[in-house]
C-alpha cells in the first residue's frame, strides 16, 4: 500500500476523513468510489498499518444475486456450497453459499482504487478528535487534519462499557496447513465441531478448505477469557495430527471478536460517523459483522447521494429489538453456564435446516420460525438466563411488585383487615430493603475520613432536627418546602435514569415539573386520603375546610400530570418512563400509602440504588453493609417521630402523619446530597 508524504501543514482541511482503513471504512470507500461520490473532493485516509499481510479472513453467507456477492466478486476467494456441522452429514447450501474473502485482498482492492482516484493514505495514528467552531480536528501522531465529516472506525480508549453489560470474547487461533494428500473437500466447510476439549468454555473447531490439500483450521472459544495461544496451539496440533497425519504449517491467524451486549453510542459530534465495530455492526452472539458492514456502507452511500451529511452521526442500521434479546439470552448462558454452549449449538444445528439458521442469524426470520427454533432448544438454560436477564434489565422489581400486588388484590376480596396487614408488612419490608438504605448511603456520595464523617453525621442530624422543629412551628410552609424539594428530587432521579443531567436552568425546571407531576398524580388520585392525612398534622387542620375546592381540581390535575409524563415517555422513547407510568396507574387503584410506596420503593429507591451502584462501582452487598448503621439510625428516628407525634399509636390515621413528617425530615439532607452526587461539579 503506497503512503503519501508526511503532513506538514497543520491547517490541512478535507471534505471527508476516514479514520482507520479496516473492513468497515474500506467497504464505505469502495461504495462511494463506485458512484463517483469522492470525485472532486479532498479526502484523507489515516491508517497506521501498511496492510501488507493477511490479518483476517472474512466469511459470510449470501444469495449469489445479493449485491455483496456481485460487488465483491473480484475478491471472493472461495465459495462453499456444502456445510458440515459437528462431524455430521454434509448439507447442501448452494442456494445460499458461504463466501470467503481474505482481508489482504480487500485492502489491496481499496488501495488500488484509492491510488487511481489519487486519494492519499497517511500512515499515522489518530489520537483524538476535537471539535471547534467550524471544523473537527483529528490530532494524529503526524500532525492535525481538519474536516467537517469523519468516518471513524477507531474505538476511543476512554470508552468504557457499563458493568451491567456482558462482555465476552470470541477468540481464536488458526493454522493454515497444507497436506501431502487430499484431506478436504474444496467446496465443503465445517462451521462448528464441538468434539474437542471444552475446558469449561464453549470451544469448537472451524475448518475452511482452500483446496483439497490446504485449509485454515481454527480453534475458537466463546468465553469471558481469551483462549491462551499455547493451549490453543497444543490442542489444535493434537487434532491436526489425529485428523491429517502429515502436513506443513503455512501460516497462523490469531484474532478476537467482541461478543457483547454493550452498545457503542453514536458520536456526540454531528459530523462524525462511527463505523464498523464502533457502529454496533457485529452480531453479539456470532461475531459476524462483515455483511452488516457492507449494508451499512450502502446506506452511507445513499445518505451522501441525498446530501444528508449534516447529521452524519445519526446514520445507523435499523435492528429488530427482539434479536438483541435473543443474543443477550445466549450471551448470559455462555457467561454463566459455558458448558451449555455445546449442547445448545449441537441441538440447534441438528434440529433446524441450515438455511433457517442462516436467516435467524441474519435476523430475517418470522416469529413463528423463532418459536420453532426455541422449542427445539434445551429449555432450562434459557429459563435460568431469563431470570438473570430480568435481573439485569431491572425487571425483577416489576415482576415482584406485580406478584405482591396481585396477592393484595386477591386477599382484599376476602378480608380487608388481613389485606391491610399484608400491605403494611410488604411496605415495611420494601422500606428496609431499599427505601431507607438508598438514603442511608449519603455519606458515600463524597470522600470522607473518620473526623469528617462524624461532622457530616452531626450536620445531617441537625438539619433533620431543625426541619422537624420548623414542621412544629410552620407546618404549612414546611409542607410546601417538602413538596418542592421532593418534586425536584424525584424528577432529578427520573431524568438521571433517562440520562439527562440536571445542570442547566431548563433541566432544573424540567426535573421540578417531572417530579411534581409524579407526586401530584399520586396525591390527586387519592385526594380524599391525602387531605385526611395532611389535615391530621397539627396546624394543617384548615386543609379540611377547603376540601371541596381541592377535590374539584383533583381530576384535571392528575390527568394533566399524567399526560405530561406520557409526553416525556413518547418524546424520549425510554422504557423506564413507560414503566413509571404503569406503576402510577396501578397505584391509582390502591390506597394512598400503597400507591406512594409502589413509586417510592419500586421506582425511585431502586433507580437511585442502581445509580449509586454504578457511579460508585460497588456491588449491592457492600452497599448494604455501608448503609446498615445509617439504616438503623433512620429506624430510631422513625420510632422517635411516631412517639412524639401520636397520641394513640395503635391508630393508623395518627401513624400516617408521623410517617409523613419522618419521610419529609430525613429526605431534606438526602435530596441535597443526591443532587451533589448526580452533579459532582
Ligand atoms: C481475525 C478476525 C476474523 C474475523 N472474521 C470475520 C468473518 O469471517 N466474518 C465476519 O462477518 N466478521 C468477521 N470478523 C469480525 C469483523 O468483521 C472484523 O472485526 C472487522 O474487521 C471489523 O471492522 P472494523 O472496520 O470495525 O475494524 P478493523 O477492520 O479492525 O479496522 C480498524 C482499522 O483502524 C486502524 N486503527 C487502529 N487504531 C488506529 C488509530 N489510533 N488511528 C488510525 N487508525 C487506527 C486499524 O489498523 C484498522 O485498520 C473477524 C474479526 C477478526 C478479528
Amino acid at each position: 500500500m503506497k503512503l503519501s508524504s508526511q503532513v506538514t501543514n497543520n491547517e490541512n482541511v478535507y471534505d471527508y476523513i476516514f479514520s482507520g482503513l479496516g473492513a468497515s471504512n474500506s467497504l464505505i470507500i469502495l461504495s462511494l468510489l463506485e458512484d463517483n461520490l469522492l470525485l472532486n473532493k479532498k479526502i484523507a485516509i489515516i491508517e497506521p498499518s501498511l496492510k501488507t499481510i493477511n490479518d483476517k479472513t472474512y466469511c459470510f453467507w449470501a444469495y449469489p444475486e445479493d449485491p455483496i456477492v456481485i460487488k465483491l466478486r473480484s475478491i471472493i476467494r472461495h465459495e462453499y456450497k456444502n456445510i458440515t456441522i459437528n462431524g455430521g452429514a454434509q448439507q447442501d447450501i448452494s442456494t445460499q453459499p458461504y463466501y470467503l474473502i481474505r482481508s489482504i485482498d480487500l485492502y489491496s482492492l481499496v488501495s488500488k482504487r484509492l491510488e487511481n482516484a489519487k486519494i492519499p493514505i497517511f500512515n499515522c495514528f489518530v489520537n483524538e478528535i476535537v471539535s471547534s467552531e467550524d471544523y473537527y480536528t483529528l490530532k494524529t501522531s503526524n500532525g492535525s487534519f481538519k474536516t467537517q465529516h469523519i468516518f471513524n472506525s477507531v474505538i476511543s480508549k476512554h470508552e468504557t462499557s457499563d458493568i451491567e453489560e456482558i462482555c465476552l470474547h470470541q477468540s481464536f487461533y488458526g493454522l493454515r496447513v497444507k497436506c501431502n494428500t487430499a484431506q478436504f473437500q474444496e467446496s465443503t466447510f465445517e462451521m462448528m465441531n464441538f468434539n474437542i476439549d471444552q475446558n469449561n468454555y464453549t470451544q469448537f473447531l472451524y475448518t475452511l478448505p482452500y483446496s483439497d490439500k490446504e485449509a485454515l483450521i481454527e480453534l475458537t472459544r466463546f468465553g469471558n477469557e481469551k483462549v491462551e495461544i499455547d493451549y490453543a496451539k497444543k490442542l489444535l496440533l493434537e487434532q491436526l495430527n489425529i485428523k491429517l497425519g502429515c502436513y506443513e504449517i503455512l501460516d497462523e491467524e490469531i484474532g478476537c471478536i467482541p461478543m457483547t451486549t454493550y452498545l457503542h453510542k453514536p458520536s456526540v459530534y454531528k459530523g462524525v460517523l462511527n463505523t464498523g465495530i464502533h457502529a454496533n455492526l457485529i452480531k453479539p452472539s456470532t461475531g459476524y459483522g462483515f455483511k452488516n458492514m457492507f449494508l451499512f456502507a450502502e446506506m452511507v452511500k445513499k445518505e451522501i447521494m441525498q446530501n444528508n451529511v449534516k447529521n452524519l452521526n445519526s446514520i445507523s442500521l435499523t435492528k429488530k429489538k427482539r434479536y438483541r434479546f435473543y443474543d443477550t439470552l445466549l450471551l448470559i448462558i455462555l457467561l454463566y453456564w459455558p458448558k451449555e454452549g455445546k449442547k445448545i449449538f449441537t441441538k440447534l444445528f441438528s434440529s433446524q435446516h441450515v438455511n433457517t439458521i442462516f436467516s435467524f442469524l441474519d435476523e430475517q426470520t418470522s416469529i413463528a420460525q423463532e418459536i420453532n427454533i426455541f422449542k427445539s432448544l434445551p429449555i432450562t438454560p434459557f429459563l435460568k438466563s431469563l431470570v438473570i436477564y430480568a435481573q439485569k434489565k431491572q425487571l425483577l422489581r416489576y415482576i415482584a411488585t406485580s406478584i405482591v400486588l396481585f396477592a393484595y388484590f386477591v386477599i382484599s376480596q376476602y378480608n380487608q383487615t388481613i389485606a391491610s396487614y399484608y400491605s403494611y408488612s410488604a411496605i415495611i419490608l420494601g422500606m428496609f430493603w431499599v427505601g431507607i438504605p438508598h438514603g442511608a448511603l449519603d455519606h458515600l456520595t463524597f470522600s470522607y475520613n473518620k473526623k469528617s464523617l462524624s461532622k457530616f453525621i452531626i450536620k445531617y442530624l441537625a438539619t433533620i432536627l431543625m426541619y422537624y422543629f420548623i414542621w412544629q412551628i410552620l407546618p404549612f410552609l414546611s409542607l410546601l418546602v417538602f413538596i418542592i424539594y421532593s418534586s425536584f428530587h424525584f424528577g432529578e432521579s427520573e431524568l438521571q435514569e433517562i440520562e439527562i443531567k440536571v445542570t442547566s436552568y431548563t433541566t432544573y425546571i424540567k426535573a421540578l415539573i417531572v417530579g411534581a407531576s409524579i407526586l401530584l398524580f399520586i396525591i390527586f388520585t387519592h385526594i380524599q386520603e391525602s387531605i385526611d392525612i395532611i389535615a391530621n398534622i397539627n396546624g394543617l387542620e384548615f386543609i379540611k375546610l377547603n376540601e371541596e375546592i381541592i377535590v374539584k381540581y383533583a381530576v384535571p390535575a392528575s390527568v394533566l400530570a399524567f399526560f405530561y409524563l406520557l409526553l416525556i415517555a413518547v418524546y424520549t422513547n425510554k422504557t423506564s418512563v413507560y414503566k413509571l407510568l404503569i406503576l402510577l396507574i396501578v397505584g391509582a387503584f390502591t390506597n394512598l400509602l400503597i400507591a406512594f410506596s409502589i413509586y417510592f420503593i419500586c421506582q425511585h429507591s431502586l433507580n437511585a440504588w442502581s445509580h449509586l451502584k454504578h457511579q460508585l462501582k460497588v456491588n449491592s452487598t457492600r452497599l448494604y453493609k455501608k448503609a446498615l448503621p445509617h439504616t438503623i439510625g433512620a429506624f430510631v428516628i422513625l420510632i422517635v417521630c411516631i412517639l412524639l407525634n401520636t397520641h394513640e399509636t395503635n391508630q393508623i390515621n395518627t401513624l400516617l402523619p408521623s410517617f409523613f413528617i419522618f419521610l419529609a425530615c430525613i429526605s431534606l439532607p438526602h435530596f441535597v446530597f443526591m443532587h451533589l452526587f448526580y452533579n459532582p461539579k
